[in-house]
């Protein structure tokens, strides 16, 4: 049988991106809606045919541990509840993929990766990139030699932020771009060069008086020093518009822009003075499909996802030594956990 879904959380990401795609995939579907707003249960539960009996409050969530149709939770709410419900599922007896970034500390996402030990579930953290097939040709043209010795990983992510929204409310999103877009420029950063950085130096750069930004972060700018002696240069802004990474070898490159996005991906690669676009065909699952099902996979064959909670932890102790760095005005060395 397929494995079935509860979706906490129906907000954008969750009802236009993910659950559309649960019915294209092969191990999972959608069986349950979590919600604080009744009309929003009412109006989703009818479209996708979810009868009330699984359909959740905040209030009743935890009952879903008596379902038995929900196998599987994804948590797509605002950062600082990620934690939370995510543990709460763990609890409940059910395998949690959570929305990136995972927490917003390192220290909270320790508990979630306890609980769902505890609980003998898995938990997965939603980076779709490492399903995506441009990123994954990326990684392995990296790993293959193809650009030689990796030097130089540029990787810049940002858009120009809406006002008013929990993204700019420090309490509810943890932090400002570094904690929504800037992830992705740490965590393509890291696929890419295939090893863990060692030391990281940042340097922010925030118009307070932007009322976007009273008390999160604009533009924080890092760079990290990986143990090969590579070094990667990342962007992350809520005031310009940047989705690309590239990676300078000793023979060559191989970049995209867009990089990370929903579709539309470009991709180019640069050897011996020439440089040519790659294409790819389209794959049997989108990225969206991909990691719905993977988690789906994993719970059933009783695997560690490929992006678990500990993959989560490392991005997340990397953010507060970026922070940190930003803060402090000095490089911060990173020790090993
Ligand atoms: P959103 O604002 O559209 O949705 C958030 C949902 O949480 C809403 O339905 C809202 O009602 C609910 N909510 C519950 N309590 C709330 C509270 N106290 N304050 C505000 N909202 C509350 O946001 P989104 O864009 O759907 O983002 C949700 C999560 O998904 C975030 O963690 C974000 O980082 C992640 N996300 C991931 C991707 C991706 O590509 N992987 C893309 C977008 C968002």
């Amino acid at each position: 049988r397929k494995l079935g879904y509860a979706i906490v959380g129906l907000g954008s990401y969750a009802t236009r991106q993910i659950m559309p795609r649960l019915k294209d995939c092969e191990f999972a579907k959608l069986a349950a809606l979590v919600s604080g707003t009744p009309e929003k249960l009412e109006r989703y539960g009818a479209e996708y045919g979810i009868p009330k009996t699984h359909r959740y409050s905040y209030a009743n969530y935890d009952s879903i541990r008596d379902n038995p149709d929900i196998d599987l939770v994804y948590v797509v709410l605002p950062n600082s509840m990620h934690a939370e419900y995510s543990i709460r599922a763990s609890q409940a007896g059910k395998h949690v993929l959570c929305e990136k970034p995972m927490a917003v500390s390192a220290a909270e996402c320790e508990v979630m990766i306890a609980a769902a030990k505890k609980a003998g579930k898995k938990l997965m953290i939603g980076y779709r990139c490492h399903f995506e097939p441009y990123n994954l040709r990326g990684i392995e043209l990296v790993k293959s030699g193809f650009v030689g010795r990796p030097r130089v990983i540029t990787s810049e992510h940002g858009f120009n932020a809406q006002p008013n929204q929990w993204r700019l409310d420090r309490p509810l999103s943890g932090g400002g771009s570094m904690m929504d877009i800037g992830i992705y420029s740490l965590n393509a950063a890291r696929y890419l060069a295939g090893e863990e950085p060692i030391e990281v130096s940042a340097m922010e750069s925030t118009d307070r008086k932007d009322p976007r930004f009273r008390n999160v972060e604009d533009q924080i700018d890092w760079q990290m020093r990986f143990p090969s002696g590579a070094l990667a240069s990342c962007v992350s802004s809520y005031s310009s518009n940047h989705n690309a990474w590239r990676v300078v070898g000793t023979d060559g490159w191989v970049g995209m822009e867009p990089a990370t996005g929903y579709d539309g991906h470009q991709m180019w690669t640069r050897k011996g003075g020439k440089t040519e676009q790659v294409t790819l065909p389209a794959p049997p699952k989108n990225q969206f499909v991909a990691q719905l099902d993977h988690l789906a996979e994993c719970a059933m064959n009783g695997r560690e996802p490929i992006v678990s909670g500990e993959e989560g932890l490392r991005d997340m102790r990397l953010i507060e030594a970026i922070y940190r760095s930003a803060r402090e005005g000095k490089a911060v060395r990173m020790t090993a956990a």
